[in-house]
């Protein structure tokens, strides 16, 4: 018992000692007992503020004066330590464990590792920029990050080549502030934009700048960790109750939930060849010509076809009309699509077995799972498709050659690049130089091409997405234990009616 409360003691100091300061470079991982449903939340509620790192830093300039602001507006609202208020326990407890959570599901692969890093990176120079200057020192001493600095002797006889050769520096700042002095190829931002005095191989650091190299130092020792964590996740994996949850978090979505269906019936069947010219992304494109064409649709294609038409308002009474009227074109004959197919659709509207509301797939979940082979139409032809074959759609989709070069993604496997070359598409097929959103979902591209093409109204007269916000908690898609292995299992079971025979 003695032995217990020393440690609960114990523990306690570490963790006040921990939260200190509002900046963590979370290099000690929580020590604490946490419940699942904690556990889960914290998990779901980072996943969130990274999202809105990345689509902050999709939709502006990083590190710009818009970045900043509209990353302070949309933090703010975000329950996690935000510009040092001082009653902030909870929130810096939650950003720390959060923190470790997130690593045992992002250090699963190269493309989550990449992003989960450029996302804390993000974060965190967000964070040392707003520090006051005295807290952005006690922030480096606290942490260990001793960078050798320059003395007053130095600077002194280096003033005025430290002014004439570093951004933003007055003879008055180079004698109040510290001056670091680093190797410069730890420094090669700044170096490479020209904003800091070389002598010797040394970068000579102003203090204002010195979030570079933390940065840095962050960078490395957040992918070492991940490394790390790789290696011992299959000890974390053999508990039960844990996997399910974080193979979840990897692919789950926490944007706008588009299976609640406000618009329903507000779409006709005529309507829909001219809105998959107008407002459908390139990869419903794709699956709407394949089936014209072929009046047919392997499984995977029905999944994630027959999904968007319902996020974007389509009955199942007009599913099903949809679906049988294309179907006795091909080879099914009527009698056939009732026996082999209705029961799928009715199915995918949670009319039929466990009556699950399905819901439409985002881009994460297009990108990431279930791969097209020969014969299939889904997928993200941004990740999936050839680039020529790419280039080829794009061309029929009259896209100019100058936009073409500029859409079709390079070799780089980044997930925010498909979405980000998606949106690139919608600016090049409206003509338009900014699409004030970043892509997230498939049916976030079709509200947003209607709200372009009704000329900034509200859309919902004409299409009235449904709107189960983010900040209504029990619309988020929460990765339960329970919920991820249910959710799995019901997918399977909707899987195995659209099996083509
Ligand atoms: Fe579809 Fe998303 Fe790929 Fe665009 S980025 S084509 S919306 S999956």
């Amino acid at each position: 018992m003695q032995f217990s409360g020393r440690r609960k003691k114990l523990i306690g100091n570490f963790q006040n000692d921990l939260y200190d300061q509002c900046l963590q470079f979370y290099g000690q991982p929580p020590l604490e007992n946490i419940s699942l449903t904690e556990f889960e939340t914290f998990a779901v509620e980072r996943l969130k503020l990274l999202k809105t790192v990345e689509n902050v830093g999709v939709s502006c300039v990083k590190n710009s004066e818009q970045y900043t602001k509209k990353l302070d507006a949309e933090i703010s609202s975000l329950n996690f330590p935000h510009r040092g208020g001082i009653s902030e326990y909870e929130k810096r407890r939650k950003d720390h464990i959060s923190h470790f959570i997130l690593r045992l599901a992002y250090c699963q692969t190269e493309d989550l590792r990449r992003w989960f890093i450029q996302q804390e990176m993000d974060l965190f120079r967000y964070r040392f920029n707003c520090l006051h200057s005295k807290h952005k020192t006690d922030f480096l001493h606290k942490n260990n990050l001793k960078y050798e600095t320059v003395s007053a002797e130095e600077k002194k006889n280096l003033k005025d080549k430290l002014i004439a050769s570093s951004y933003g520096l007055s003879g008055t700042k180079v004698e109040e502030h510290d001056v670091y002095k680093v190797p410069f190829q730890d420094a090669l931002d700044l170096v490479r934009t020209r904003k800091v005095y070389l002598l010797a191989g040394n970068a000579y650091i102003p203090h204002h700048e010195i979030v570079t190299i933390v940065l840095n130092d962050f960078r490395t020792r957040l992918s070492k960790a991940l490394a790390m964590t790789a290696r011992s996740l299959p000890a974390v994996q053999s508990d039960e109750r844990l996997q399910p949850l974080l193979s979840h978090l990897s692919h789950a979505y926490v944007g706008q939930d588009y299976s609640i269906q406000k618009n329903i019936g507000k779409i006709s069947l005529e309507q829909i060849d001219a809105l998959s010219g107008k407002s459908f992304p390139l990869c419903m494109r794709h699956l709407h010509k394949a089936l014209r064409e072929n009046h047919h649709l392997r499984h995977g294609g029905r999944m994630q076809y027959g999904l968007f038409l319902k996020g974007i308002g389509l009955t199942l009474e007009q599913a099903l009309q949809f679906w049988r009227s294309e179907f006795v074109k091909g080879k099914v004959d009527a009698d056939k699509f009732d026996k082999a197919y209705a029961y799928s659709v009715r199915h995918m509207f949670g009319k039929e077995g466990k009556r699950t509301d399905y819901t439409p797939y985002s881009c994460m979940k297009v990108i990431l799972s279930n791969p097209p082979s020969q014969g299939d139409y889904h997928g993200c032809p941004f990740r999936h498709s050839d680039p020529e074959l790419l280039k080829q759609k794009l061309q029929n989709y009259k896209v100019s050659p100058s936009g073409i070069n500029q859409v079709c993604p390079t070799t780089s496997t980044h997930l925010t690049r498909f979405s980000t070359v998606c949106v690139k598409g919608f600016l090049k097929l409206n003509l338009v130089e900014d699409a004030g959103f970043s892509l997230n979902h498939p049916n976030q591209y079709f509200t947003e091409s209607q709200k372009f093409l009704s000329g900034g109204r509200d859309i919902k007269k004409e299409v009235d997405m449904s709107q189960r916000s983010q900040e209504n908690p029990a619309s988020v898609t929460h990765p339960s234990q329970a919920n991820s292995k249910q959710a799995h299992e019901e997918m399977g079971d909707l899987d195995s009616f659209f099996q083509d025979e």
